[in-house]
């Protein structure tokens, strides 16, 4: 076994997550806390991850505060909330962003766009290079592309939209949250130092 770090190890990879559809159940514009109920797959998916040492972010467009739809306030007590159940799963998100805006106000925020990433790497030093973003959208895949990561494409929320797209480009799609995560430790098991046998991540791809 090598003490020497690989340059592009991903065992450890930072793991960018969307909210809405991929984390917790699409609801249109959610702002109430007693609404938000877990998608499939994520308790299972990010306590592996978690277990695995990936630092875990969200990475949210909010534009109903920008319109005026609620407070920024209440999308904080919506991730509270988020927060609160993946706390009883043992899991913990090291970061929370969210773009408050509209299209229209062409921020540097809204994903695709990757001041959120950029404003994670900075707070939390953070690697982007080799990091992975999970998200129902075509925006998800896109700032994965922004900030040298990989985008993986989950099918629960929106993802069903966009999985032909996806797919005709060759881009990683799942069932949900928790295929994506296995997908990511195959690949950081690939890439620790001294594996030999790594998990074939076949299958997964859809
Ligand atoms: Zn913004």
């Amino acid at each position: 076994m090598s003490d020497v770090k690989n340059k592009h190890d991903s065992s450890r990879a930072a793991v960018f997550l969307d909210r809405d559809g991929t984390l917790i159940v699409e609801k249109h514009y959610l702002s109430d806390p007693d609404a938000v109920s877990l998608e499939t797959g994520v308790g299972e998916g990010l306590e592996l991850l978690a277990r695995l040492g990936h630092p875990l972010i969200v990475v949210s467009n909010q534009s109903g505060i920008g319109r005026g739809m609620f407070e920024a306030r209440d999308a904080e007590r919506v991730n509270d909330r988020v927060a609160e159940l993946l706390r009883q799963r043992g899991v913990h998100i090291a970061g929370w962003y969210v773009c408050p805006h509209v299209p229209e106000d062409g921020c540097g925020c809204r994903k695709p766009e990757p001041g959120m990433a950029l404003a994670a790497a900075r707070d939390l030093d953070l690697a982007l290079e080799g990091c992975f973003v999970i998200g129902d959208k075509r925006a998800d895949l896109e700032l994965a592309d922004a900030i040298g990561g990989l985008g993986l494409l989950v099918s629960t929320g929106h993802g069903r939209e966009c999985a032909d797209w996806a797919r005709a480009q060759s881009r990683p799609v799942f069932d949900d949250l928790g295929g994506a995560a296995r997908f990511i430790a195959a690949a950081g098991a690939e890439d620790a130092p001294g594996a030999h046998s790594p998990p074939s991540a076949s299958g997964a791809i859809r």
